[in-house]
């Protein structure tokens, strides 16, 4: 059998790196699956994003593959061991676990599983082209960027995400129109109070978005009402997904707690799943937040409640 490792971290978004720092310098040795494709490139969701202005520490923002280069290198400098390798199969059924990928088998005393989450997308013809010039799928992340300041925006979806995301991002629109498919907002009584309390914020029922608009840069969206048929262009901006992400737990299934969506089920107030010596941080468990800082933070508490349950186990 091979060296049985005391900690292997799955993912390496700011949760699994973050962990990494932590675990390596308890002097754990930590072992990373960095991942490949599945669930997005290794480093995570801030990969795919350009200007990353809410992590603290950078008084004028920071690109987001550039940050993940910077956790990547802190988590390396401690002795990280890692593989841009995807894991293709886990059993947690006995200690040590098992975690494979297609290149390697290892066994580990511990695991941090920090898969994160991918946001869903629709697939419109011009999406390619237009992602991240004027369609994202997070509105706190790239909201407060200079070009949908004072600009007509959209938000596309009917749950608590997009009116939090409608809500949010009426401090820099004129307008903010949020798209959704069917008569009644899927969002909790609260926030579809807030959706039609705030003036700013015009609801476009029964309505799907077909595509955007523009040639470099979204100038519009096309959507149509699926009631009558009646497709209209939207003079605006900025193009929001807000139709719910999907946690990239698919490996786990059957080998651990995942709730009715998929996501992965930690003790209240600790990042502890239902199998012993297995962790869970950042947004593979949180549907909440979804942040980096919230995933590392996660990430660090993971790695501290890792290394205290494997000295209770009598492993240093
Ligand atoms: P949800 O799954 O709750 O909502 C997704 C929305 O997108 C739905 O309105 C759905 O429409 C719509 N949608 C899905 N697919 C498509 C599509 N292909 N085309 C058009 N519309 C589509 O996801 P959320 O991210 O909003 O929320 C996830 C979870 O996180 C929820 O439990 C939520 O309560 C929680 N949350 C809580 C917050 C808070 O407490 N402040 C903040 C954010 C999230 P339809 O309704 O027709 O299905």
């Amino acid at each position: 059998m091979s060296e049985v490792k005391k900690l292997v971290i799955i993912g390496s978004g700011p949760a699994g790196h973050t962990a990494a720092i932590y675990a390596a310098r308890a002097n754990l040795d930590p072992f990373m699956f960095e991942g490949y494709m599945s669930g997005g490139p290794a480093g995570g969701q801030l990969t795919t994003t350009t200007d990353v202005e809410n992590y603290p520490g950078f008084p004028e923002g920071v690109n987001g593959p550039d940050l993940m280069e910077l956790f990547r290198k802190q988590a390396e400098r401690f002795g990280t061991e890692m593989y841009r390798e995807d894991v293709s199969e886990v059993d947690f059924s006995k200690r040590p676990f098992t975690i494979k990928s297609e290149k390697r088998e290892v066994q580990a005393q511990s695991v941090i599983i920090a898969t994160g989450a991918t946001a869903r997308r629709m697939g419109v013809p011009s999406e390619e082209k237009m992602w991240n010039n004027g369609m994202s799928a997070c509105a706190v992340c790239d909201g407060a960027l200079p070009f949908f300041k004072n600009q007509p925006l959209m938000v596309i979806g009917g749950g608590d995400t997009a009116v939090e995301e409608a809500s949010y991002l009426t401090k820099f629109g004129t307008v903010v129109y949020l798209v959704h498919r069917r008569d009644e907002l899927r969002a909790s009584k609260i926030m579809q109070k807030r959706a039609f309390d705030n003036p700013k914020i015009d609801i476009v029922w029964d309505s799907v978005f077909v595509d955007a608009l523009g040639e470099d840069f979204v100038t519009g969206a096309r959507v149509k009402n699926i009631k009558t048929n009646e497709e209209k262009d939207i003079p605006l901006a900025g193009i929001f997904y807000a139709i719910g992400h999907t946690p990239n737990t698919s490996v786990f299934k059957g080998q651990i707690d995942l709730d009715e969506t998929g996501y992965i089920k930690v003790k209240s107030g600790t990042q502890q799943t239902n199998i012993e010596g297995v962790f869970a941080a950042g947004d593979v468990h949180d549907k909440v937040y979804r942040q980096a800082v919230t995933a590392a933070g996660a990430g660090c508490a993971s790695a501290l409640e890792a290394e205290r349950w494997l000295a209770e186990q009598g492993i240093e």
